[in-house]
C-alpha cells in the first residue's frame, strides 16, 4: 500500500544541505504494524510528515493506495490525508469542554456528516477501542491510557487505511503504554495498517517490524517474531 523509491527530503540551510532522508526505499503493505526508532536528527519525523502527506520529497517517488503522492498540490495532499490517514500524537489533542462521543466525531462534522451517522460512527470507534462505557466523560474524567484511546477512536473515525503516531506512549507509564500497543495489535490484526514512532525498545517490540534510521538512512529495517502481548 505504500512504497518509496529513492526517496530524499534536503533542507538547504544556508550554504549548507541536510539530507534528512537519503535515498529511501521502503515498502508497507496493508495490515503491518512497525515501530520507527533512531536517534534524536536521524529523520523519523521527517519520514512520517511525508509518509502521513504533511510534506513532500525532495526527490524520489512516494505512492499511497495507488496514487502518486510525491507530485500532488495542497489540496491533493489534504484530501489524501482526510480519507486514507489517522494521526494520533504524544500529546492527546482532545478539546477538554468536549465528552468522548463529541471529541471523536470533530472530523466528521468538517466532512460535512449529519449528526445521527456521527453519532452512530463515534458509537462504534469509542466500542473498537474498548470506551463504549465512557461515551458521555470529559478528558478530565479520564484516565491517560482512556485519554489516548479516545484520540485513536478519532484517527479512525473515517476508516483510515493507515494510523500514523508519533510517540503514542510518550506520555504513559509502562502498563498503559503496552494497553496501548495490544490495541494497535488488534487494529493491525484488523486490517489498518499501524506506523509508530518511538524511542522504546520495549514498546517497539509489540510490533513485527523495526526500522532503525540514523543520518536519514535506514540502518537496519528487521521483521519480528510474533510477541505475546
Ligand atoms: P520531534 O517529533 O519533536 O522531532 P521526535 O519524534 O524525534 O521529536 O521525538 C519525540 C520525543 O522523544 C521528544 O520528546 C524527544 O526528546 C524524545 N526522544 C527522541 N529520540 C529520543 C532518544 N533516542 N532518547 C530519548 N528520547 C528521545
Ligand atoms: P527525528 O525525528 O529523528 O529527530 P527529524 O526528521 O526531525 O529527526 O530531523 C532530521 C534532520 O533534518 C535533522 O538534522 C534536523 O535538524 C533536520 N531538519 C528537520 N526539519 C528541518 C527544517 N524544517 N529545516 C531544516 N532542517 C530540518
Amino acid at each position: 500500500m505504500i512504497s518509496m523509491r529513492s526517496l530524499c527530503r534536503h533542507y538547504e540551510m544556508g550554504d549548507q544541505v541536510v539530507k534528512a532522508l537519503d535515498a529511501i526505499d521502503l515498502t508497507f503493505q496493508q495490515s503491518e504494524y512497525v515501530a520507527i526508532m533512531g536517534p534524536s536528527g536521524s529523520g523519523k519525523s521527517t519520514l512520517m510528515n511525508i509518509i502521513g502527506c504533511l510534506d513532500t520529497p525532495s526527490s524520489g517517488s512516494y505512492e499511497l493506495n495507488g496514487s502518486q503522492v510525491a507530485d500532488m498540490d495542497d489540496n491533493q495532499l489534504a484530501r489524501i490525508r482526510n480519507r486514507e490517514i489517522g494521526f494520533v500524537f504524544q500529546t492527546f489533542n482532545l478539546l477538554p469542554r468536549l465528552n468522548c462521543l463529541r471529541n471523536v466525531e470533530l472530523p466528521l462534522i468538517y466532512a460535512g456528516v449529519d449528526a445521527d451517522e456521527r453519532i452512530e460512527r463515534a458509537r462504534g470507534a469509542l466500542e473498537r477501542v474498548g470506551l463504549g462505557d465512557r461515551l458521555t466523560h470529559k478528558p478530565g474524567e479520564l484516565s491517560g491510557g482512556q485519554i489516548q484511546r479516545v484520540a485513536i477512536a478519532r484517527a479512525l473515525i473515517n476508516n483510515p487505511s493507515l494510523i500514523l503516531a508519533d510517540e503514542p506512549t510518550g506520555n504513559l507509564d509502562t502498563v498503559t503504554g503496552n494497553e496501548i500497543m495490544s490495541i494497535f495489535g488488534e487494529l493491525s490484526s484488523a486490517g489498518n495498517t499501524i506506523l509508530l514512532i518511538t524511542h522504546e525498545e520495549d514498546i517497539a517490540s509489540h510490533t513485527r517490524r523495526i526500522i532503525r534510521l540514523r543520518d536519514g538512512r535506514i540502518e537496519h529495517d528487521t521483521a519480528q517474531q510474533e510477541q505475546p502481548s
